[in-house]
């Protein structure tokens, strides 16, 4: 069944390009932080698609010769990222199949909710699952459809499904894509110019992933919106009902690149927003102000701004180091604090330092790093989150552990003080974060840190305490 219910990924897609395969590469490569372990581009040749996938980062996955078999003008990819016990190929993507609505992969952001139950369904009735993943089963709903054609089946395949979900497909003449109706993860929509006055069509999780093959954002795809790109041109469609905006705001706070456009806004932007926020309504008698590179470091820049304090780069980041949080196993994650990041003594000794991160989950990083900055002669540490207390574990596709080990949700604000052995500890309230996102509108999910789902989940109090498999 499935191991796990928190794929952070990132997804591209390519309509019209005569190098399809290379700029999925090149997208890809811009996704990476939103996944380092498996990565995989389907491409489609004399309406066959060719599909390269391995465990690993895009730049070793694909070399020239991968790459020279990706042949076609059209091609989907993804990047993606797994908790242990799931690490497999088996479960890198795309998925491509053979099914009697022709040949068709996927690719896909987020994580459905009610995949369990659907696939107990499928399997009741003669399927037959090769992976772990959710994703599959949009497969076999797929194969299953009644519709004669793709696009058809595939509206009557989304419409099953719960939860979030941007998903890119390829089949036999077209790139689909498609979005929940929540729009819970991001997908963007851009055009790229190509000699001759013709345009290839581009989507991905980040416009950062358009800034480097030269495409330009045209909008968002929106939520419960597909578009299906084919010789006949560019078709947008609703495929369900309007529903309640749900966007994820982790995205704002962590996940996405500061150069990006997620939700049609500046990350860069938001972030600083909720680093002036804090200064203004967590204020510290401090010194100067630093970063945790580099999730802080957008956070850390408005807080210095707003309060006057002067930022100083007092922690330096080996960039050759992945993600210490997206290591598989305990014990890589705690030695990888210290192979990450090492203090300036010289700019820390003797002053009282305002350490800015954009959240804190288990609190033990955060422990670590405030000991490293105190040994190198810090004389306090006033720690400083740009989110509110993480509560609450994600359901749409954020890897955050169960209830248990969210040290928000088991201790008071003095507790955290503690265990942390900071000098003073503050988050940044919800209506500021809100406010920083300019929310004004209710369009995004505070799950994580008020545990208000916005859709349905099955067995709730079992999901949120022991983190069971999510069919869900
Ligand atoms: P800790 O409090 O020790 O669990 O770790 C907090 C650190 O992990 C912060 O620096 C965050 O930037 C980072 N972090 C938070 N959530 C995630 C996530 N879902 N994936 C990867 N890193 C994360």
């Amino acid at each position: 069944m499935f191991d796990k219910f928190h794929d952070e990924c990132g997804v591209f897609a390519i309509y019209g390009h005569p190098e399809a395969s290379k700029l999925a590469n090149l997208g890809l490569y811009a996704l990476q932080h939103r996944g380092q372990e498996s990565a995989g581009i389907a491409s489609l040749h004399n309406d066959t698609i060719i599909c390269r996938k391995a465990m690993g980062h895009v730049a070793d996955v694909f070399t020239n010769p991968i790459l020279a078999e990706l042949k076609g003008e059209s091609a989907i990819g993804h990047t993606r990222y797994s908790t242990a016990g799931d690490t497999v190929e088996l479960n890198a993507q795309p998925f491509n199949v053979m099914c009697n609505k022709g040949a068709i992969a996927v690719a896909h952001n987020g994580n459905i909710t009610n995949a369990i139950n659907l696939r107990n369904e499928l399997e009741q009735d003669g399927s037959i699952f090769q992976a772990t993943s959710d994703t599959e089963v949009i497969l076999h709903l797929v194969a299953r459809s009644r519709e004669k054609t793709m696009a058809g089946a595939l509206r009557d395949a989304l419409l099953q499904l719960e939860g979030a979900f941007s998903l890119v497909f390829l089949a036999e003449k077209h790139v689909i894509v498609a979005r929940d109706p929540h729009g819970f993860r991001p997908l963007a929509f851009g055009q790229l110019e190509l000699s001759g006055g013709k345009v290839a069509y581009v989507f991905a999780s980040e416009t950062c992933a358009f800034d480097l093959i030269n495409a330009v954002y045209i909008s968002d795809v929106e939520p419960g919106e597909m578009v299906i790109v084919g010789p006949e041109g560019i078709t947008r469609q609703r495929y369900a009902p309007i529903a309640e905006k749900a966007h994820c705001v982790f995205e704002h706070v962590y996940f996405a690149r500061p150069d990006s456009l997620v939700f049609g806004k500046s990350i860069a932007h938001s972030r600083e927003r909720m680093g002036r926020l804090l200064a203004q309504q967590c204020p510290a008698d401090a010194d100067i102000v630093v970063p945790v590179p580099d999730s802080g470091v957008a956070a850390a820049l408005g807080f210095s701004a707003e309060s006057g304090i002067p930022y100083r780069q007092a922690l330096i980041r080996n960039h050759y180091v992945g993600r210490t949080f997206i290591e598989p196993s305990q014990t890589i994650r705690d030695f990888g604090v210290k192979l990450k990041l090492n203090p300036v003594r010289h700019l820390l000794e003797g002053k009282r330092v305002v350490l800015v991160d954009d959240s804190l989950v288990r609190g033990t990083t955060s422990r670590k790093i405030v000991r490293m900055v105190r040994s190198a002669g810090a004389k306090e540490v006033h720690l400083r989150i740009s989110c509110p207390p993480t509560i609450s574990p994600c359901f749409y596709g954020v890897d955050t552990p169960t209830k248990g080990e969210l040290i928000a949700a088991n201790n008071t604000l003095e507790g955290i003080r503690r265990f942390t052995e900071a000098d003073s500890v503050a988050y940044l309230p919800l209506s500021a974060l809100s406010e920083a996102v300019e929310d004004t509108k209710q369009e995004y999910c505070y799950a994580c840190y008020t545990g208000n789902y916005p859709t349905h989940l099955i067995n709730i109090e079992e999901l949120v305490n022991n983190k069971a498999m999510i069919g869900v």
